[in-house]
C-alpha cells in the first residue's frame, strides 16, 4: 500500500512525487515512457526565473543552455517590437527532466517505467487502487493508495475515467486548447545581434491562428528551438503544415528533434482537489493562457498540492475538505492571473493581423506592462485600465469599446477565482455554474465560438 500513487512523470509529476517523497511518504510514480525516455517533451523549453524563486530551489547550470533577457514580441509585419523585461533561461529538456528524475529517485520514489495506467478502480466514491499495465508483458498489475495524483499532461489519463458527477472531472471546450509543432533546429546562419538574447515571439494570425510562432535561442544563438501554436478549432488549423510552409523555409539548418504537442490555454480546472485524488501539470490547465507557458506553474501547482495532500495524510483523513486549502492557495498564487488571462487570451484571439500591428505601431502597451500582466494577478486590471485610458484610442472607439470590456471581465474573472472563490467544497458547483456564466456572457459578447467539448 502506498501513500500516493502520481501517474506521469512530466515536470509535475515530478515535481510533486519529489514533494511527498522528502517529506517521508511512500510514493509510485507510474509512467508509460521507459526510462531512458523520460525527461522528454515537446516544448519550446523557456521558463521565467521567477518561477524557481517561488519553488524555493534553481536547477543546476548543466540543464541550463540559455540565459534570456526577456521576451521580444514582434508585430505582424516584424517592423516594430516590444521588449518585456524578466530574466529567464532555455532548458535542455532532457537533462532536466532527468535531473528532476533523479532527486525524485534519491527521495525514495519508486518509479514504474514503462507502465501505462488504465484505470482506476472506484469504491465507496473514491479511489481505491489503479490498475496499471508494463509494456510489453502480460497481465495488469493494482497499485493501491491512500491518494492519487493525475499528472498525466494534456489529455488527463486518470481525471477522465472518475465519476462525471465530481468537480474535477470538468470537460474542456476544444479552443481551451493550443495545438503546437516545433524543431529544435542547429542553424546554418547562427543568430546575431541583440535577438539572441531574447525569447521572440512573433504575432501573425496567417501564420500561427489564434497563437503565436516563436524562435527561442539556444547555445549562444547556433540552435533555435522554432514553433507555433494554433487554436484547436472548427477550422481545423494544422500547426505542422504552417510551419513547414511559413518557418522552415526561414531557417535552414541540421535538424536535431522535431514533434507537436497540445497545450491547455484557459483558466485552472474549478477545483484541483476532489476525494483522494488531485490533478496538478497540464491535466489541470495550471498553464499560462495568453503564452501558454506551463513549466514553472506545472511544478508550483504540484507544490501547493503536495503540501496539503502531506497535511491531509498526516491527519489520517485524504478527502476534498482536508485538502480544499490547495485550492485557495493555488488561486492565490497563479490560478486567479490565470482565470483572467483566459479572458485576455479570447480577447486576443480575435484579433487579427492589422489590428495587432496597429496596436504595436501605436505602443499601445510597453514591455513592462506586459511583464506586470504576465507575473502579477492582481495588477492586470490595472494595467488594462492605464492601456484604456490611452488618448490614441479615441480614434478608434471600437477598439476601445472592447478593451474596456475584457478589462471588466478580467476583473470579473479573477475575483471570482480569488474573493469569491468557496471557502469549502460543498458550494463549488454553484460557484461553477457563475464562472461558466460569466465566460459565456464574454464569450457571446465578442463572438467566440468555443467549439464542442474535447472528445474524450
Ligand atoms: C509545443 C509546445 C511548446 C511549449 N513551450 C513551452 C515553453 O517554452 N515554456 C513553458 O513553460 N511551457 C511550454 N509548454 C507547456 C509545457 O511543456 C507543459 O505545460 C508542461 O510540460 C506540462 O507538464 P506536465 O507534467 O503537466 O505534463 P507532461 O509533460 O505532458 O507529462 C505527462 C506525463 O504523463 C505520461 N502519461 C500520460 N498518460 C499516461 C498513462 N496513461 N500512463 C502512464 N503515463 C502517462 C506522459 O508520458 C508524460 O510523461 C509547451 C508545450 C508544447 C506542447
Amino acid at each position: 500500500m502506498y501513500d500516493v500513487v502520481v501517474i506521469g512523470a512530466g515536470v509535475a509529476g515530478l515535481n510533486a512525487s519529489w514533494e511527498l517523497a522528502r517529506r517521508g511518504y511512500r510514493v509510485a510514480l507510474v509512467e508509460r515512457k521507459p526510462l531512458e525516455e523520460i525527461g522528454e517533451k515537446t516544448c519550446g523549453d523557456a521558463i521565467g526565473v521567477h518561477h524557481f524563486e517561488t519553488l524555493g530551489w534553481h536547477p543546476p547550470e548543466k540543464v541550463i543552455e540559455i540565459r534570456y533577457r526577456g521576451v521580444k514580441i514582434y508585430s505582424p509585419r516584424e517592423d516594430h517590437s516590444i521588449v518585456v523585461p524578466g530574466e529567464g533561461v532555455g532548458v535542455h529538456r532532457k537533462k532536466f527532466g532527468e535531473w528532476l528524475l533523479k532527486r525524485s529517485l534519491d527521495a525514495g520514489v519508486e518509479l514504474y517505467a514503462s507502465h501505462v495506467f488504465l484505470s482506476p478502480i472506484l469504491g465507496d466514491n473514491r479511489i481505491e487502487a489503479v490498475r496499471v499495465k508494463e509494456i510489453g508483458r502480460p497481465g495488469t498489475k493494482e497499485l493501491r493508495a491512500r491518494a492519487f495524483i493525475d499528472a498525466s499532461g494534456a489529455s488527463p489519463a486518470l481525471r477522465k475515467q472518475v465519476p462525471r458527477e465530481w468537480p474535477i472531472a470538468e470537460r474542456p471546450f476544444i479552443t481551451d486548447y493550443n495545438l503546437g509543432f516545433r524543431e529544435i533546429i542547429e542553424l546554418e546562419k547562427p543568430l546575431e545581434g541583440e535577438d539572441k538574447h531574447y525569447a521572440i515571439i512573433y504575432m501573425n494570425t496567417e501564420i500561427a491562428p489564434g497563437g503565436y510562432w516563436w524562435l527561442f535561442p539556444k547555445r549562444g544563438g547556433e540552435v533555435g528551438n522554432i514553433g507555433l501554436g494554433v487554436i484547436w478549432s472548427r477550422e481545423g488549423y494544422n500547426p505542422r503544415h504552417n510551419y513547414y510552409r511559413y518557418l522552415k523555409p526561414r531557417f535552414p539548418g541540421r535538424v536535431i528533434h522535431s514533434g507537436g504537442g497540445i497545450i491547455p490555454t484557459r483558466r485552472p480546472l474549478p477545483t484541483l482537489v476532489w476525494r483522494n485524488m488531485a490533478a496538478v501539470g497540464d491535466a489541470a490547465y495550471t498553464v499560462n493562457p495568453v503564452h501558454g507557458g506551463g513549466i514553472g506553474s506545472s511544478m508550483e501547482a504540484a507544490m501547493v498540492v503536495a503540501k496539503h495532500l502531506s497535511e491531509a495524510l498526516e491527519k489520517g483523513r485524504v478527502d476534498e475538505e482536508t485538502l480544499w486549502g490547495a485550492n485557495i492557495d493555488y488561486m492565490r498564487l497563479y490560478g486567479a492571473k490565470q482565470a483572467g488571462l483566459d479572458i485576455l487570451r479570447m480577447f486576443l484571439q480575435k484579433l487579427g493581423n492589422e489590428e495587432l500591428q496597429w496596436i504595436f505601431e501605436k505602443k499601445l502597451v510597453s514591455g513592462e506592462q506586459i511583464y506586470e500582466l504576465g507575473t502579477k494577478a492582481s495588477l492586470a486590471q490595472e494595467i488594462v485600465r492605464n492601456i484604456v485610458s490611452f488618448t490614441k484610442l479615441l480614434r478608434k472607439p471600437s477598439m476601445l469599446k472592447r478593451l474596456i470590456q475584457v478589462r471588466d471581465y478580467m476583473s470579473k474573472a479573477e475575483k471570482l477565482h480569488l474573493d469569491e472563490y468557496p471557502a469549502k467544497p460543498s458550494d463549488i458547483h454553484e460557484w461553477m455554474s457563475r464562472v461558466e456564466k460569466l465566460y459565456e456572457e464574454y464569450r457571446a459578447l465578442i463572438g467566440f465560438d468555443p467549439g464542442p467539448r474535447v472528445p474524450w
